[in-house]
């Protein structure tokens, strides 16, 4: 893909917020929001769309509750705080990161960690993992990368931009790939999270992944 192409303001208008396709549990289908505050949120919309669910823009806290996951965009995650802490919407959020499925870009990664560095911030404090903001510098703040992961298919398109590192991890957080040895693409049981940009590359192996595994959560709680 071209970098050039990737820059991370705000995406195209926001749709109706209507689901596409009529939601029937039985058919497997799933309705996952994509937090459209800022950032890329578009291109994750589709890419979601394109992977099998219905994809849904979320701006207001009220919105998470219709929803069987959650996509926390790329963009700056200094400015997802400063929205979020207006009225409840961090509260409504935090709680849903502990209870369904979110998948964190870049920004998004940084927003779930429990721990961020340079400089310390604010999070939602649900991800094992220590985050370092804008690690790979200015010179090479963005760029595209090949890589092996666990999933299979050969090695994944990376686009990084303006990156963070995951320093560490707790146990719990399985590795699914890395870069220079540290890890970009990490599993904690319903939480996903990469420090580059899968919905910036055609490859939908990443959001199929995560889909399954909204699926897999709505189902066991249907069953419950
Ligand atoms: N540098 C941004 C931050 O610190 C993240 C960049 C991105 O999401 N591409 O929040």
């Amino acid at each position: 893909m071209n970098l050039s192409s990737c820059k991370l303001v705000a995406g195209s208008q926001a749709g109706s917020g209507k689901a596409d396709v009529q939601d029937n549990p039985a058919s497997g289908l799933v309705t996952i929001g994509v937090l459209a505050i800022q950032g890329d949120y578009a291109a994750h919309a589709s890419a979601l769309r394109e992977s099998g669910a219905n994809a849904i823009l979320v701006r207001k806290p009220e919105q998470l509750r219709s929803l069987d996951g959650l996509i926390i965009p790329g963009g700056e995650s200094t400015t997802f705080l400063k929205f979020l802490e207006r009225g409840s919407f961090l509260a409504d959020l935090t709680a849903f990161v502990h209870d369904r499925p979110t998948f964190g870009t870049c920004a998004g990664c940084i927003l779930l960690a429990d721990e961020i560095l340079h400089p310390p911030q604010d999070s939602l404090a649900v991800l094992h993992a220590t985050v370092e903001r804008n690690a790979y510098g200015r010179q090479i703040d963005s760029s595209i990368e090949h890589a092996a992961s666990t999933l299979p298919g050969g090695p994944l398109e990376m686009v990084y931009i303006r990156a963070p590192r995951i320093t560490k991890v707790a146990p719990d957080v399985q590795i699914l790939a890395e870069r220079d040895g540290f890890p970009v693409l990490v599993r904690q049981g319903n939480l996903l999270a990469s420090t580059f940009h899968p919905e910036l590359s055609e490859d939908r192996r990443i959001h199929v992944l995560f889909v399954e595994m909204v699926r897999q959560a709505k189902a066991g709680k249907l069953r419950a």
